[in-house]
């Protein structure tokens, strides 16, 4: 069970690299980027797991399967998953298959785009005089049944991220406005992190609730102070 990391091959763990090099089947997610499978063996098969614009495309009880055929066909499987397998990932499902199945497996954690999104777009996710906690949320949280309390939420997390929130950004942001949160807050959406086609959009709560700050899949969307310290280091001279 391994995390991809977010999209560059220089960005994933040294574990994930060495074994990618050295196993018979990749089974894979859709955000795992091209750059990363040509670092897998060239004989190595490569199966598409995959979700695509939120939809199912293949079922979570077939996946688990798959893993399971191939590895007690004898396979050497690398599971790879978008970021950190068990951020917003599913990866808890599949390895609690495998164990049930009784197939032995390792974990190689990755970094999640959560964190390396901030980052990339030169965002410090903590900052002494800003935060000292951040929270991590998915952006299927704005249904309306969701299960979050959406004022404690505000009141308690100056700093929150967002995943699979590009397409809900409006939603969310009024949410977020009507739980009492300022017009003026920062927001930064990026997409594709670490990817040759990064990009960061940022705005206020109010321009992002108006759709004046575009979003498209995927991208991580922050919100809280933090985005005002912003230092913008890629593509930088020299
Ligand atoms: N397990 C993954 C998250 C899977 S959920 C992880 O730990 O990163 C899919 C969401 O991840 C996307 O909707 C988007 O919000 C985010 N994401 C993944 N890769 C990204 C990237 N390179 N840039 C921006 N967002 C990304």
């Amino acid at each position: 069970m391994v995390g991809a990391g977010p999209g560059a091959a220089d960005l994933l763990t040294c574990a994930a690299a060495r074994l990618l090099a050295d196993c018979d089947v990749i089974v894979h997610d859709a955000l795992v980027s091209r750059d990363v499978l040509d670092l897998g063996r060239a004989e190595a098969a490569r199966i598409f797991a995959g979700k695509r614009g939120g939809r199912s495309s293949t079922n979570q009880s077939d996946i688990c399967d798959t893993l399971i055929r191939l590895a007690k066909a004898g396979k050497r499987v690398v599971r790879l998953k978008g970021g950190d397998p068990f951020v917003f990932g599913r990866g808890g499902e599949e390895i609690r298959a495998l164990a049930a199945a009784g197939v032995p497996f390792r974990i190689i954690p990755g970094i999640t785009a959560g964190v390396a999104a901030p980052a990339m777009a030169g965002i410090p996710v903590t900052d002494r005089s800003v935060n000292s906690s951040i929270a991590f949320l998915t952006g299927h949280e704005v249904s309306r049944d969701s299960r979050i309390d959406w004022t404690a939420l505000v009141a308690a997390f100056p700093v929150m991220v967002f995943y699979m929130a590009a397409r809900v950004l409006p939603d969310l942001t009024a949410r977020l406005m009507d739980a009492g949160m300022d017009a003026n807050m920062p927001v930064a959406v990026i997409r594709n992190a670490s990817l040759p086609d990064e990009s960061v959009g940022t705005g206020t709560l109010r321009q992002a609730k108006d759709g004046r700050i575009t979003a498209a899949s995927p991208s991580i969307v922050i919100v809280g102070e933090a985005v005002r310290q912003r230092i913008p280091w890629r593509n930088q001279p020299g």
